[in-house]
């Protein structure tokens, strides 16, 4: 892809973010993460340079090639996949700016011994499973606000920051519509706990994500696809 094509895509997207958050409200502002997965580190470089500075990687060995790698430029890296606990320590070294595939207690527990032996903190969402599907990670939506509450008593290096969820993977936009409405509320109930980020919406589906209040969108093909 060279760079105008990049920049094309880039600025469709931005327009796009900006109806959809208006629509919402005039002061409701909305961060774009970059989901590089797709793509290679030329591109990224091609989009840092067009103004964009979060990105968002889903396997820990990719993210810590990139932080390396990529080190010259001040990007703002967002972790976004499922944790295994065996790369536990390999995602602390990588230092994210946020992670926002907590999706256990357990996980939750087994990251603060590990963030507690290298004397680190991280930043991190919960991962909410709001439409109850079978081959997605998270929390149920029931369980979540007390979910989210012990992590927060019991895990001192954890700094939960929100929520995160994946919309519904269906072609029918009521049920996205419901994942969306059902992450919210949850969010919204934390928010006297501090919650403050509600990462929401992929290519497919970030206008209505964004209608039903996220705050953080993560967007991939739409910016690197074929
Ligand atoms: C890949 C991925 C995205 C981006 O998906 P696109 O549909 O390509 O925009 C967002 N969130 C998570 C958790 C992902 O794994």
């Amino acid at each position: 892809m060279d760079r105008a094509t990049m920049q094309e895509r880039f600025d469709r997207l931005v327009w796009r973010v900006e109806e959809a958050r208006i629509k919402r409200s005039e002061h409701h502002i909305v961060k774009i993460v970059a989901v590089s997965k797709y793509t290679d580190e030329e591109h990224i470089r091609l989009l840092y340079d067009l103004g964009q500075r979060a990105f968002g990687e889903s396997r820990v060995q990719s993210l810590q090639d990139r932080v390396e790698r990529l080190d010259d430029l001040p990007i703002e890296w967002h972790y976004i996949g499922r944790l295994q606990k065996n790369k536990i320590n390999h995602l602390i070294r990588a230092n994210p700016f946020l992670m926002h595939s907590l999706d256990s207690i357990e996980l939750a527990e087994a990251l603060q011994k590990r963030l507690a032996e290298h004397g680190s903190r991280m930043e991190c969402l919960l991962q909410i499973n709001s439409a109850k599907e079978e081959t997605k990670a998270g929390v149920m939506p029931e369980s979540a606000v007390e979910t989210y509450l012990k992590i927060k008593e019991e895990c001192p290096d954890i700094d939960l920051r929100g929520v995160m969820t994946i919309g519904a993977h269906v072609d029918d936009d009521a049920v996205i519509r419901k994942s969306f409405e059902v992450t919210y509320s949850v969010y919204e109930s934390l928010q006297k706990d501090g919650a403050q980020i509600c990462s929401m919406g992929m290519s497919r589906d970030f206008e209505l994500a964004i209608e039903c209040g996220s705050n953080m969108i993560r967007v991939g093909s739409l910016l690197f696809g074929e």
